[in-house]
């Protein structure tokens, strides 16, 4: 049978055989059919136009359909799609050692290859208490990890928590939001909590704690300078590890460093990445110091698919077109650019509460009143309705559904942000 294009057609199909769990998590009223991709633009079925503000979910990194990825990932397929860690394969090899060399100096990094970040956070946890012995984690609410067993128990968003045994051992401590955190602005409250979590909530004994440099489903939440370092005192005070989540924040996003961590100054010791690093091709990692990999030495643990040579060819594409065409640098100066003439709708609409983020990684919290700071979920829903009718394709987050989400391809140019500039005023003034 041809592919059917029609809107009716793949409605019919996915509400008949995708499961209501794939089926419902999707961003606008309307169906958006996306047929094309090119650097930071979309298409869809009808031949519009979007800029891709959200990046599809943050995989398209160095924008859709970059030659030289698809340069790399073709060649691949068409010489050896797969092969698994049992038989050797240079690609996967020189990809890790090029992976290791963009963590911090002075330590040995390790990599394991998985296919999802999800699957690379179980891992993660499953590494962290192996190494130390412990089991207790500490992980912070409005966090987002992922939809397997152990990523889940990591979540601290209702939403995403089945109503089922969660895994056990993690205690949740409040994310050090700086615009509507429960103690305020600052870290020393937030700090302190995590103190009293591991006294009275924990063994005392602590295999880990995971914070993402910016929470991304949370909000985009920033950690403030002081928080990482300071958790991390406390965290290894107490025997745990510093487990890091880039997969929505890494790969030169958030502009001053290729990984959000290097910013507030802590070296990890196990970092977890996916979703950009494949510029869309299915790919996850750890990356571990290597005493604390070692630690699963005697057991197996195997992805079928882990360092699957096309998305590794992919991976190496990607972290060689960041380099050249400096995305990285592109990320601070555009994404600033974006963040500076997006905050001047806080100048136009009341409804603006917050403007934050850090290079390519941007959000517009919306809220009924900026005193109370009420969050406005529905007119926040109507603006996001608005900014695709207006081209964009951008999406919602936070827990209360009120925080208007960015992380475009980190080619975003300058004469797009006058574009995506104009195309939120119209979408704010049309609510
Ligand atoms: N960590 C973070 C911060 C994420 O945003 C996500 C996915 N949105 C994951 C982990 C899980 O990644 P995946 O969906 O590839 O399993």
């Amino acid at each position: 049978m041809d592919i059917d294009w029609s809107t009716d057609g793949i409605v019919a199909r996915r509400e008949r055989y995708y499961a209501a769990s794939q089926r419902k998590f999707v961003p606008f009223k309307d169906p958006l059919i996306i047929k094309r991709g090119r650097g930071q633009y979309v298409w869809d079925e009808n031949d519009n136009k979007y800029i891709d503000l959200l990046g599809m979910n943050l995989c398209i990194s160095v924008g859709h359909a970059h030659p030289e990825v698809v340069r790399a990932a073709t060649a691949q397929v068409a010489e050896l799609t797969h092969c698994t860690t049992m038989f050797y394969h240079p690609v996967p090899a020189h990809y890790a050692e090029e992976l290791a060399a963009t963590m911090p100096k002075g330590h040995e990094w390790v990599v394991h290859f998985t296919n999802s970040g999800a699957e690379a956070i179980d891992l993660a946890l499953l590494m962290a208490r192996a190494h130390t012995g412990n089991i207790d984690m500490l992980a912070l609410r409005s966090s987002y990890h992922g939809a397997t067993f152990g990523a889940q128990a990591l979540t601290g968003i209702a939403g995403f928590r089945h109503n089922v045994p969660q895994l056990g051992g993690v205690t949740f401590v409040a994310e050090p939001n700086q615009y509507r955190g429960i103690y305020g602005e600052g870290v020393e409250p937030y700090l302190a909590e995590i103190k009293r979590a591991i006294d009275y909530s924990t063994s005392g004994r602590l295999a880990g704690m995971i914070i993402e440099p910016v929470q991304g489903y949370g909000g985009i939440v920033p950690m403030p300078k002081g928080y990482i370092k300071g958790a991390a005192e406390k965290v290894r005070a107490a025997g745990g590890l510093l487990i890091i989540d880039e997969v929505q924040s890494g790969v030169a996003r958030t502009g001053d460093a290729f990984w959000s961590f290097e910013s507030h100054d802590v070296v990890p010791d196990i970092v977890v990445v996916a979703k950009g690093v494949g510029n869309g091709i299915p790919l996850g990692a750890v990356i571990a110091k290597r005493d604390v990999a070692e630690s699963m030495a005697d057991k197996f643990l195997f992805h079928t698919y882990g360092a699957n040579p096309v998305a590794c060819a992919a991976g190496r594409a990607v972290l060689k077109v960041i380099r050249e065409e400096k995305l990285q640098e592109n990320a601070r100066k555009v994404g600033g650019a974006l963040k500076a003439r997006l905050t001047e709708l806080k100048d136009r609409f009341e409804l603006v509460g917050d403007v934050r983020g850090e290079g390519l990684m941007l959000a517009i919290e919306l809220v009924k009143d900026r005193q109370t700071k009420e969050p406005a979920p529905d007119e926040a829903l109507a603006v996001f309705e608005a900014t695709r009718r207006n081209g964009l394709v951008a999406s919602r987050s936070g827990p209360y559904r009120n925080v208007i989400r960015m992380c475009p391809p980190l080619c975003l140019s300058m004469s797009d942000v006058d574009d995506v500039m104009d195309r939120f005023v119209r979408s704010f003034e049309a609510v």
